[in-house]
């Protein structure tokens, strides 16, 4: 056997094993021929059944995108008729994508849409406001996933909605009755109990409908491991189960070149030269009722008894200046919250103190928005380049629940420690713990089985053996 040429080992690399393809052009979307040189080497390598399937969906993609003849016909057809009784005349069928919640939820549920798009033949499109503007590349080559901003479904309140659907007991419909667009409200509903969107007849129902619209915030993924049709296309693509979003996060998720050159040049900045890179992602979502000096206390207790950071030696200043400490180990932390307070707080504690070990302690927090805010480009932009120099450490501490720690465990391959809620979760009796692996929980899972009496499935694991319950939002569900 011979070693392959170096080009070939790089080539490789830099297409993800497979899960890229070559042909784009580099200097538009710089990311994506780079990003195998910051993130770790991925031992999880995707399985050449669903690197044909993704080459597959790009080629369907490039046949029904915006603006090719058949997007053109199709979107005609379907904007003029109100059902579906010319199914089939339409060339591609299409799921668009529609935002909901903050960006982290936003991404999880474009990869569930767009694996579902992957086994359901669709292409996916996505409705992004000038919110989103610029932050991402194009995932697919010679085509593009933006829903045109002139097409007749940028609105959609006159779309049938699958929920009125179910009340009128589709199942039984006609032909004439089935429309020929369904909106699909995906997200949490606490007062819709009956979501059967994971059972085989919601899905060749929905299999007629030419467009359909999903609405999320979810990772929705663990339920197409629950529908007995999409099984065994499944168990094909994915031989291993939990790289899912790993897989599909890292081939859709490209930073535009704005943003890989905050990403880039904060990582030449601080990460480079540092012996292990920390991320810290401390999400407060209600400061009310988890006050910041609980969490602080809580971030302090978990960081130092797991032996991620060090403890400071004295209170008193150490005379040596961190440059003065040469060949010493230099860790580098990175803070990622909406209140500053986080990093300030650390960085009052390691500047000018010794630690036990002597080891150097840099905190960063490059933004600090005070609030989340919705609708906002370079609030956006903030949030995707915390997400993704999050995905760049080494050792990773996220929030329980936070779909923005998801993202960046997932991409980065990092199994974090999680901070659980730091007052309900077990009585506070722990506080934080490894996760057990990359996949995002689906916070709100189906509650029924699909036969006829619809009971409530109480404990996943005897009849979905892929899914259990999750160790930071035990109510959710997640891939294992
Ligand atoms: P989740 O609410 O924690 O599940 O995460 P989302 O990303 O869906 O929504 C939270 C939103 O708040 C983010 O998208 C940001 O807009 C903002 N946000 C929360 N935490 C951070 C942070 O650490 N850094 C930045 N830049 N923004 C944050």
């Amino acid at each position: 056997t011979s070693t392959p040429p170096k080009e070939t080992i790089e080539d490789k690399e830099k297409l993800l094993d497979g899960l890229l393809v070559s042909g784009f052009d580099e200097s538009s979307c710089i990311s994506r021929s780079q990003s195998h040189l910051y993130h770790k080497s991925s031992p999880h390598k995707p399985s050449p059944y669903l690197i044909s399937k993704i080459r597959k969906y790009e080629e369907l993609h490039r046949r029904c995108g915006p603006n090719t003849i058949a997007y053109n016909e199709d979107m005609k057809i379907i904007a003029n008729s109100n059902n579906a009784t010319n199914v089939g005349t339409t060339t591609c069928k299409y799921v668009i994508w529609v935002p909901a919640n903050g960006l982290g939820n936003q991404i999880i549920s474009m990869v569930s849409t767009f694996l579902y798009a992957i086994l359901t033949d669709r292409i996916m499109l996505v409705k992004f406001g000038k919110d989103k503007d610029g932050l991402f590349c194009e995932p697919f080559l010679n085509s593009s996933w933006l829903l045109p901003k002139d097409s007749p479904f940028w609105n959609v309140e006159n779309v049938p909605t699958y929920q009125s659907m179910l009340e009128k007991e589709w199942s039984n419909s006609s032909n004439e009755d089935i429309p020929s667009s369904m909106f699909v409200d995906l997200r949490y509903s606490p007062n819709f109990e009956e979501r059967f969107f994971h059972c085989d007849d919601s899905q060749y129902f929905l299999s007629e409908i030419p467009l359909l619209f999903f609405e999320s915030g979810q990772y929705f993924v663990p339920s197409f491991f629950m529908t007995p049709i999409f099984n065994k296309e499944l168990n094909k693509m994915f031989p291993e189960i939990t790289p899912v979003f790993h897989h599909l996060g890292r081939y859709l998720f490209h930073p535009s070149n704005e943003a890989w050159g905050h990403i880039t040049r904060f990582y030449q900045q601080h990460f480079e030269k540092a012996n292990e890179r920390i991320g810290l992602q401390i999400r407060v979502f209600d400061p009310n009722s988890t006050p910041h000096e609980i969490v602080m206390e809580q971030l302090l207790n978990c960081t130092l008894e797991n032996k991620i950071l060090p403890n400071v030696f004295s209170m008193k200043n150490s005379s040596l200046s961190s440059s003065d400490k040469k060949g010493t180990i230099k860790k580098v932390v990175l803070v990622a919250s909406l209140y500053p307070q986080y990093g300030e707080a650390l960085k009052t504690m390691y500047i000018n103190k010794s630690t036990i070990k002597g080891e150097v302690i840099e905190i960063f927090q490059p933004s600090g928005e005070e609030q989340q805010k919705f609708n906002d480009n370079k609030h956006n932009m903030k949030a995707w380049v915390d997400m993704y120099l999050l995905s760049l450490t080494d050792v990773l501490v996220t929030t329980y629940q936070s779909t923005f720690g998801y993202v960046a465990k997932a991409l980065g391959n990092t199994r974090p420690w999680i901070l659980y809620h730091p007052i309900t979760h077990n009585n506070n009796k722990e506080i934080c713990d490894r996760e057990f692996n990359l996949e995002p929980c689906y916070h709100y899972p189906p509650y029924h089985y699909c036969d006829v009496d619809g009971k409530v499935i109480e404990n996943f694991a005897p009849s979905f053996p892929y899914v259990r319950h999750c160790k930071d939002y035990p109510y959710g569900i997640k891939l294992t």
